[in-house]
């Protein structure tokens, strides 16, 4: 079934008969060549990618839930390519130019919309990091452009430039920045893995991993044991919890991040927007809900809900930054598990258990990543070798301390900082 505007009229005029459900529903085989634990962004594009560049279709992806139920349904949908050190730098361009390409190689509608970033500076010093920033940008071959005070002042009027504890001094603008619609990314994926013969298996929880000596054999799942010969973990929040099952001790901790939707209001943010004093950062989606989130929650959790005081250092940097926002209503929040690193980057890897790959650390940027991370961990699951694009995402660089690639100088306790 293809979507096109031929197709909608017709659909339209005829009753909407003929439309097909996305993805099947299949039984779980007992044997499958590649099993995806993990049915969001991340595990569905390895599954598409597997099939459409490596021609394995003998795949599963077991999702616990429902497609879409994870972090890929539940984050601000912010895609950008603006990381400054080598390693993040190719990935995430890499990833951008999957992004661009994507509505038409899915054949789905996911509303990219390349309206572009801001991220705002507010001292001399932020400003020659951002100059730094934007110079590895382009010399990556992504897009950069450094605007001072008056520059930001065109696109976003609003702002409260002459605050007194932090003034607007200027902004990084990444004009193929942007945002995307996150359930039909996931939903892109899924259809166009199952297009291709994988098994997208809803309500399938893993809930143990068959090892023989060393080598991977499959796992067990509430809907019974299933054999295969290579196994993905790529379940974001959950990721010590399945590792454990394979015996595995990650540096990974899960931590609670909320975002935060506004009532609808007529358009008047129209590129997403940064703070550069606090964390907090904001877009306004199709439908005018101003959508913003900030910092996680501080510790430690697997509850996919919020706690007041992020919320409220969330809503005081928003008041800082653009104090119009006082006069909008909250309209909703929500919580997601955030899979967080220790140098806040993420780890496409091989494991010492022959047959066992990881996908995770993805922090809170996860979502823009999911092009880049699908076809670099199917490259690495399908021939063995890791994807020219991520060639540093080792997990054994916590252990050794050699590669490490700390973007922002946090890791995952940001509030140790
Ligand atoms: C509030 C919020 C805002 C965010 N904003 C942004 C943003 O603006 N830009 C950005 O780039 N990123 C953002 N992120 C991060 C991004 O959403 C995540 O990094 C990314 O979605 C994680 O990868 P995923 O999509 O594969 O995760 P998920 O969608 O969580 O997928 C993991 C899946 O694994 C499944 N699973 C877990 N355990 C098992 C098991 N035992 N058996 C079977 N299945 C299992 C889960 O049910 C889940 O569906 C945000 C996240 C949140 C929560």
């Amino acid at each position: 079934m293809r979507f096109s505007g031929w197709r909608i009229l017709k659909e339209g005029l005829t009753g909407n008969k003929g439309w097909v459900p996305h993805w099947r529903d299949p039984e779980p085989k007992s044997e499958y060549d590649v099993l995806i634990i993990g049915g969001g962004g991340h595990g569905l594009s390895t599954a598409y990618y597997m099939a459409r560049d490596h021609g394995i279709t003998n795949v599963a992806v077991l999702e616990q839930g429902y497609i879409g139920g994870g972090n890929v349904g539940r984050n601000t949908t912010i895609v950008r390519a603006n990381y400054g050190l080598p390693g993040n730098s190719e990935f995430y361009s890499h990833s951008l130019k999957l992004w661009e390409g994507m509505e038409q190689d899915l054949n789905l509608n996911t509303m990219h919309s390349q309206r572009g970033i801001i991220n705002l500076f507010h001292s001399d010093g932020a400003r020659d990091a951002a100059a730094r920033r934007g110079n590895a940008m382009i010399n990556q071959g992504d897009d950069a452009i450094l605007l001072d005070r008056e520059g930001v002042r065109e696109h976003a009027p609003y702002l409260d430039f002459e605050n007194s504890r932090f003034p607007v001094y200027g902004g990084l603008y990444h004009p193929r920045g942007g945002t995307a619609r996150h359930d039909a990314v996931a939903w892109g994926y899924a259809r166009g893995a199952d297009m291709r013969g994988v098994d997208i298996i809803q309500n399938c929880e893993v809930t143990g991993i068959h090892i023989e000596h060393g080598v991977v054999k499959g796992v067990q799942t509430s809907r019974g044991a299933i054999r295969a010969k290579k196994v993905g973990i790529v379940v974001a929040g959950r990721s010590g919890q399945v590792a454990a099952m394979a015996g595995m001790t990650l540096p990974i901790e899960s931590h609670v991040l909320q975002a935060f939707v506004s009532e609808g209001l007529k358009p008047c943010i129209d590129t997403v927007l940064t703070f550069g004093m606090g964390h907090f950062y904001i877009s306004q989606s199709d439908k005018g809900g101003l959508v913003f989130g900030g910092d996680i929650d501080f510790y430690a959790s697997y509850a996919a809900r919020g706690n007041l005081p992020a919320m409220e250092h969330v809503m005081a940097a928003a008041m800082t930054l653009m104090p119009m926002i006082g006069k909008a209503k909250l309209l909703r929040s929500w919580g997601g598990i955030m899979d967080m690193s220790p140098d806040g980057s993420p780890i496409i890897d091989k494991t010492h258990i022959d047959g066992i790959f990881l996908n995770c650390g993805w922090c809170y940027g996860g979502f823009k990543a999911v092009p880049g991370s699908g076809s670099a961990f199917s490259h690495l699951m399908a021939t063995g070798n890791y994807h020219p694009a991520a060639t540093r995402y080792r997990l054994d660089r916590f252990r050794t301390g050699h590669g490490i690639m700390d973007e922002e100088a946090t890791g995952s306790q940001h509030n140790l900082h």
